[in-house]
């Protein structure tokens, strides 16, 4: 699913140099769970990033599901994000006035596909929110709005989901709940790759990979 063969992921700050990803080769098969821990700042989100199509690698070279992409123009590689990963942010980063349908309809929008309402609450119910779905994410719990965000990202079946901290703002029932989410969602063979720096988030999965300054020094 994931090949990292020698990525390095430099930073430009003016005239500075950021190293944020040392020469780092991580392998990922296709229905793995595994969770990417180390302290702020070891190059987790970056990692997370380059996996997700979302940056390109300085150097190195990135095949996801047999295809090299670090040499994907912007628009294909756009093109595979959106069919083929869903992300989950820390943030939730849903849309204040619209009910949680509507946010979760929101990546069928672009894609003319059919049935978009019936898929939305059909990813809903399997995130137990069968019983929120008219409501507005100010009127949810942080747990509930983050399950709203993975329905989003579940809605078209990604082959991956990518999350960064989907815990991090949440207490720890309202977590433990969303890493049962992720566990079964792999269980039904969606590969799950999740950052997060907390050892019991990580405890979840069953491979951990620990970076330190950029590189892997754990796996
Ligand atoms: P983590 O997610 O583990 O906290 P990051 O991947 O966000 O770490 O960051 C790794 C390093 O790269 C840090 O030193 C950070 O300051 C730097 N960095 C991350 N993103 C950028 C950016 N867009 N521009 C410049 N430096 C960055
Ligand atoms: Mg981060």
């Amino acid at each position: 699913m994931i090949e990292l063969v020698h990525v390095s992921k430099t930073y430009l700050m003016g005239k500075v140099e950021i190293p944020a990803l040392s020469d780092v080769s991580v392998t990922i098969e296709e229905g793995e769970f595994v969770a990417i821990t180390g302290a702020s700042g070891s190059g987790k989100s970056t990692l997370l990033h380059v996996a997700g199509c979302l940056d390109r690698p300085t150097s190195g070279t990135y095949r996801f599901r047999g295809r090299d992409v670090s040499r994907f123009s912007d628009g294909e590689l756009t093109r595979v994000r959106n069919k083929e990963i869903g992300f989950v942010f820390q943030a939730f980063h849903l849309l204040w006035n619209e009910t949680a349908v509507r946010n979760v309809m929101l990546p069928l929008l672009y894609s003319g596909s059919n049935n978009k309402k019936e898929r939305a609450i059909a990813a809903l119910e399997s995130v137990g929110l069968k019983h929120r779905l008219s409501h507005k994410p100010g009127e949810m719990s942080g747990g509930e709005q983050q399950r709203v965000a993975i329905a989003r990202a579940i809605v078209k079946e990604p082959h991956l989901i990518l999350a960064d901290e989907p815990t991090g703002n949440l207490d720890s029932e309202s977590g433990q709940g969303i890493m049962k989410i992720f566990e079964e969602l792999n269980r039904k063979g969606t590969t799950v790759v999740i950052v997060t720096h907390e050892q019991v988030v990580a405890e979840h999965c069953r491979r951990i990979v620990r970076l330190r300054d950029g590189q892997t020094v754990e796996d």
